[in-house]
Parts: structure tokens; sequence; C-alpha cells
């Protein structure tokens, strides 16, 4: 036993030598690996390697963390002369991309290899795609978090607290519960809010990023709360509702998923309500279907589209419950049509609950 113990320490020796004495391993690496943020516009990526052999491929593999159809991952490659120590940079342009909602999470890795052959993959990090001119503070319950600047906590902790109300109200009117977390970006008004996003959006409210899982909002100050707190239960049900019918096949139809979004801020405003009874009683409702698409740019027209569809779901809601409005959403995920989903669980397409509704609500029959 000892001899043959001996002789697997040499052995073991032997081949410990034999690992030490292999040809040098490429001493490649990267010694800088960075990002700067030139908000709204640009990202700069900047990196620098070494290694004893000239440092032939650099390629930057970046994407942004949100729900998509497939696999989307970009591709840079920067130029750089090969050579043993390199420093590489590359800006990712918005403008030409398309912005990112404040708040989306990045990430990038490097591919790197030298002329030995050798090839590395750095560790994946991640950034936040942020202004840093407003000093961003958070407030969290739950999966809910609140990102604001302008305005004492008791201000934050408010829409927050409206926040976990919509979350409420969804559970029981749709049973659509949330396992993911929910960023809301509150800018101090609607210019700050502009300025973060390169285009100009034709509606200055609150913008829902459902793939993101990110909304934002201008609210400036407490004279702008209430309407805040209507914006947050709004825009809550379109991260919520987009989360959950997110696919590469379905389509909500926009009286759906706008009337479930004012139903969530409560009840309508006097205003609103007026323009809806004058609407039923001078026979000018729209017809059902028509609002299946955007609403009309025209903003007479498209506050009535809102309070129509509100008043479509509401009656859905009271009258089928909450576990029947959740299967729509489902349906329609899996890319089921809105008559055909609506046939197989309330047992009439588009026409028939039209109908069914204008008859519950005192409103002429559609002609
Ligand atoms: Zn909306």
């Amino acid at each position: 036993m000892k001899k043959r113990a001996l002789l697997f320490l040499i052995l073991c020796l032997l081949f410990a030598n034999l690992a030490f004495t292999k040809p040098s391993v490429s001493a490649l690496e990267i010694t800088n690996n960075e990002v700067s943020i030139n908000f709204p516009d640009t990202m700069t990526f900047s990196a620098s390697f070494e290694s004893d052999m000239p440092i032939s491929v650099v390629e930057l593999k970046y994407g942004v963390d949100a729900l998509t159809c497939g696999t989307v991952i970009a591709k840079a490659f920067p130029q750089f002369e090969p050579a043993t120590s390199v420093d590489v940079e590359w800006t990712w342009e918005m403008k030409q991309s398309g912005s990112l909602p404040p708040g989306a999470t990045l990430w990038w890795q490097w591919r790197y290899s030298d002329e030995s052959g050798a090839e590395k993959v750095s560790e994946k990090k991640t950034i936040t795609w942020l202004d840093s001119e407003h000093d961003w503070q958070t407030v969290t319950s739950g999966y809910l978090n609140l990102h604001w600047y302008k305005g004492d906590r008791i201000f934050a902790e408010d829409l927050l607290a409206t926040a976990e109300e919509g979350l409420k109200l969804l559970a029981e009117d749709a049973g659509l519960v949330p396992d993911y977390p929910i960023h809301f970006y509150i800018y101090g008004d609607t210019e700050d809010m502009k300025d973060a996003i390169l285009y100009e959006p034709t509606w200055t409210g609150g913008l829902a990023y459902p793939s993101n899982s990110i909304v934002i909002i201008g609210i400036s100050g407490k004279g702008d709360l209430e309407w805040g707190r209507d914006t947050v239960k709004h825009e809550l049900t379109h991260i919520v509702v987009g989360h959950l019918t997110f696919s590469c096949l379905g389509d909500v139809p926009t009286w759906l998923n706008e009337g479930l979004a004012v139903y969530n801020e409560g009840e309508l405003d006097q205003n609103s309500a007026r323009q809806l009874q004058d609407a039923i009683d001078n026979d000018e409702l729209f017809p059902l279907r028509t609002l299946n698409g955007g609403f009309s740019e025209d903003s007479i027209k498209a506050h009535l589209s809102y309070s129509q569809s509100y008043k479509v779901v509401k009656y859905m809601i009271e009258a089928y419950g909450h576990e029947k409005i959740n299967a729509l959403f489902r349906a329609l995920r899996d890319g089921t049509t809105i008559d055909d989903a609506l046939t197989e669980i309330y047992g009439f397409d588009i026409d028939g609950l039209e109908a069914e509704w204008r008859e519950a609500i005192h409103a002429r029959p559609q002609q």
C-alpha cells in the first residue's frame, strides 16, 4: 500500500508540474468596463483590454430587461486597431433606436479575444437608465416602488398608498394580481417628464410601459394631487393588464383596456358623467366596435370614449364578476379574438354585449 501511495504522490507531483509548465495561458483580460449616461440622448459603453497577444475581436452585447417577443440581444462592434492593449468605446443613440422609459434596466457584456485564440466574456452588468439631475428618492411597499424628487415624503407616501389601493381594486374587480416589481417615476411637472422622453406624447398625463413595468407621471405638487392619484391608479391598470396579456399573439381592445383603467380610478367625475348621460339621452354613443382601436384625436370625442368604455367595463364587472373578465384577458393573451373570447366566456359577441349594455343603461338600441 505504501508503495502505491508513493507512486500516486509522484504522479500527482508530475502532473502538477506539467500543469505549471504548460505553455503560457493567454493573459487576456478586461481592465476597465464602464457606462456613462447622457440622459436622455445617449449612453456610452467603454472598455479596455490587455493581453500578451494582440486583441483581435471585441463585441458588445446589450439589452433591456423587458418582456419581449422572443430573445432580443443587440450587438455592437466598436472600431479599434488590434494591439496588446486596446481601449474601445461605443455610443447608443436613443434618437435612432427609440428612447427607453426612464428607470429601465439595461444590461451589457463584452466578448473579447486575442490572436492566440483565447476568448473571454465579461460578467453581465446592469445600469438604470435615468437622469442624474433630479435627486430621486424611493418609497416601497411590496412590489410597488415609487420614485420622486419634488415634494415631501408625505406626498410620495400618499401616492404609494393610492397605488396600493389600486392594486387591491384590480384584484377584487378583475382578479389581477401582479407578482413582479412595478416602478412609478413621479416627475415634478409635465415639462420635466417631457424632457425625460425624446418624443412628444399626444397626451401628457401619465405613460405606462407595461413591458418594462414602469409608469411615468408629471405631478406638480399638492394642487395636482387629486388628478395624480387618479392617474396612478389608471396607469397601474395598464401595467397589470399589459403584463398579463403580453404575448406576441393577442391584442386587448382599447375600450376594454381604458375602460378598466378608468373604472379603477373610481366614480366618473361630474363633467364626464354629465357628458356620458347626454350622449345616452341624445343617442350619441359610439358603436362599441369603433372603440376597439385607438380613440379619436378630437379631445371631446376621446373624453366620451373613455367614459363610455368605463361604463361598459363597469357593467361587465358588476353583472358578471371578476372571474369572467379575468378569463377574457387570458383568452385575449392567448390570441383569441375579442368576439370569440366574449362568446366563449360571456355567451355574446361585441354586438351582443353592446345590446345588453344599452338596455341596462336605458340607451336606445344601436342602429
Ligand atoms: Zn389609459
